[in-house]
């Protein structure tokens, strides 16, 4: 089989640029889409680029929030409104492919491998759909584009907001074996602690230790962490729907 051609891509601040999409008077300003802002206990869900610069992060509570920005506007969750735009997202999607995976309301993959012949070369549809996004929905997107869904994650990670990252099978090992082991998809806080502990922090270290090193680490789960990103797809899938529901309740939109 040839090589496949995955985008992944993510939808900076949802909530945030969809509620300034809404209403106008908020673009530029310091925003914070917040779960319910009437509890003592409301937390941000996600904060503008300019709120963000003042040190508004995700899972912030909002009184936190409003120390380290003073004229935070803070603006209640409406999940309706961006189901609403993220099956608008999803339409243009389909444009370009009828291979579309959703994840969260925010990301998707999408397999284009079939769609290269009618619309060119990946680049080229990555940067048409992100011009669509801008111009049809108000929403700036980073996008991955590479051969497979992992490394396509990392691309549409890797440069924030409203970028495209190529990463080749020829070139991943630059852009990839750098980052923190976190950003693999099946490394959460407890396995990035302990791969820590026995002095492993990036991907690339990951890659070059012994399979039967960190089998004796992790069972079973070590062969899963041995092999190179680029090789983990099938691995990925699986591990993919518990991840979700792991990390469901705790990752919002947090970019
Ligand atoms: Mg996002």
């Amino acid at each position: 089989m040839g090589q496949r051609h995955i985008l992944h891509c993510d939808c900076n601040c949802f909530y945030a640029s969809v509620e300034m999409q809404e209403h106008p008077e908020l673009r530029g300003k310091s925003i914070a889409v917040c779960g319910d802002p009437e509890a003592r206990h409301g937390i941000v869900l996600t904060a503008s680029y300019p709120a963000k610069r003042m040190g508004v992060k995700t899972a912030m509570p909002i009184w936190e929030a409003k120390q380290h920005c003073r004229d935070l506007i803070v603006v209640p969750v409406s999940y309706g409104k961006y189901q609403k735009y993220s099956s608008y997202v999803r339409e243009i999607f389909r444009d370009y492919t009828d291979q579309v995976e959703s994840f969260g309301l925010d990301e998707a993959w999408l397999d284009i491998t079939g769609s290269l012949g009618l619309f060119g070369n990946p680049v080229k549809i990555a940067k048409e759909i992100s011009a669509r996004i801008k111009r049809e929905l108000g929403i700036a997107v980073s996008i991955g584009v590479s051969f497979n869904k992992i490394t396509a994650k990392l691309g549409s990670d890797y440069k924030k907001p409203d970028a495209i990252t190529v990463i080749e099978p020829d070139t991943y090992k630059q852009i990839v074996y750098p980052l923190p082991v976190g950003d693999l998809l099946y490394v959460g806080n407890a396995t990035q602690r302990k791969l820590g502990s026995y002095g492993i922090r990036t991907i690339g270290q990951l890659a070059e230790t012994n399979p039967e090193v960190l089998k004796g680490w992790f069972g079973v789960m070590g062969y899963t962490l041995s092999a190179d990103p680029c090789c983990q797809t099938k691995c990925a899938y699986r591990h993919q729907e518990r991840w979700q529901q792991r990390h469901h309740a705790a990752r919002f939109d947090h970019r």
